[in-house]
């Protein structure tokens, strides 16, 4: 059966060239903080991928902090910078953090954890296209405002947040920046000086390379408390002996996924254009949802009224099609996208909704044939459907 794999968001299947690295950094089994030979070896592998990470940045090596995934670096800075704590000499006295609603769960539930220290964290909305009310965001900041996170693109319907304006709103005002960058690293060019960003997220399985890595980017000048305390690894910042091969693995993703962002951002912004035409030219009642503003060029979101979006997710799955529901985390709850819902949209609209990413190996022929699938898995639904036989004309 044919396969197509239209959830490069969830995850990213492993360059070759990344599995070549990761299999040649195997051989190198030294512990990087050792001083000799075998160490200096895994040391030079963990630098080497250090300013790879720097450089696509626009960072300093000394600025890039290896974790184990992208959710270790969103708790790590939100944890971190607001920590009170008087041994780790963090020392944040203010109490509130600002986070939009649109957030991964991975900083939406590290702020609610805050919140059961005291602290007030503020819940920003965005637009009906899911974009940050920067109106909204500007009145509430304050003297108080410890850390403002706002995510660089999201997950469930790629759209972008102007981190430029953002970042221009909040300088001088001794408020820390962070922006979890998780999908929209190697997909945008990003440049953390240009944009004055404190923190940055971003993580290895989302741009080709493997599970289980990420990175935190701090600007020097910023403290952050650590997660995971002990030895010196990774500035003081995260102890643990260093993931040499994953490591390796995420360096040569990132000169991988550099360069050739343009090309590919170009070639899949038009192969989701065609597909999104398509879908709504063949299947009536569909809605692409977000889709007036700026979008990574590889995310299409889509709803089809009067269905459930899983019942779409299980046909398209017989014909050998990956696609998901709203976030890959939260798929197997039953609570409708949490994103759709903040961008004001119905619960049956949000149900009904389907996340199609596409990435360095889908082809037009994928996209033709998932729309054949999804126009036969739609009609034979909706014959089957009350909601949409006793639906007003
Ligand atoms: N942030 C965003 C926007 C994501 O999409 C994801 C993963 O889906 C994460 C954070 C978490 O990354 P990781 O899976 O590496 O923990």
């Amino acid at each position: 059966m044919k396969r197509v794999y239209l959830d490069h968001n969830a995850t990213t299947p492993i360059h070759p060239e990344v599995k070549a690295a990761m299999i040649a950094a195997m051989e190198v089994f030294g512990n990087a903080s050792s001083h000799h030979a075998f160490g200096r070896e895994a040391h030079e592998l963990i630098e080497n991928a250090r300013k790879t990470v720097a450089d696509a940045l626009g960072a300093k090596p000394d600025e890039i902090i290896f974790t184990s995934c992208g959710s270790e670096s969103n708790n790590l800075v939100i944890k971190g910078v607001t920590c009170g704590n008087s041994i780790c000499k963090i020392g944040c006295e203010k109490n509130e953090v600002i986070i939009s609603a649109i957030e991964h769960p991975s900083v939406l539930n590290t702020a609610k954890c805050l919140q059961g220290e005291g602290k007030t964290v503020h819940l920003c909305p965005v637009d009906e296209n899911g974009i940050i009310r920067l109106d909204i965001l500007e009145s509430l900041i304050s003297h108080k405002t410890a850390l403002v996170s706002i995510m660089y693109a999201n997950n469930e319907t790629g759209a972008i947040q102007p981190i430029k304006e953002i970042s221009e709103l909040l300088a001088g005002k001794g408020i820390i920046f962070h922006t979890d960058a998780v999908q929209a690293f190697g997909k945008i060019p990003i440049n953390v000086k240009e944009l004055n960003l404190d923190f940055l997220s971003l993580s290895g399985h989302k741009i080709y390379g493997p599970k289980g890595v990420g990175v935190l980017y701090k600007k020097k000048t910023r403290k952050v408390c650590p997660l995971i305390h002990g030895g010196h690894h990774e500035f003081n910042l995260r102890a643990g002996t260093e993931n040499t091969v994953h490591i390796a693995g995420l360096g040569k993703a990132v000169e991988l996924s550099i360069a050739d962002m343009d090309g590919e951002w170009q070639r899949l912004g038009k192969l989701r254009d065609w597909f999104e035409s398509e879908v709504l030219r063949r299947i009536p009642e569909s809605y692409v949802n977000g889709g007036k503003v700026e979008r990574t060029a590889h995310t299409s979101n889509i709803s089809f009224r009067f269905i459930e979006g899983e019942s779409i997710l299980y046909d398209l799955d017989f014909d050998g099609i990956a696609v998901s529901t709203g976030s890959a985390c939260s798929s197997g709850s039953l609570e409708p996208s949490h994103v759709l819902l903040a961008m004001g949209m119905d619960h049956g609209r949000a149900h009904s909704s389907i996340r199609f990413s596409l990435g360095r190996s889908t082809t037009k022929e994928d996209l033709a044939y998932t729309v054949d699938a999804l126009e036969r898995s739609v009609t034979r639904l909706r014959n089957m459907s009350p909601l949409w036989k006793g639906r007003k004309k």
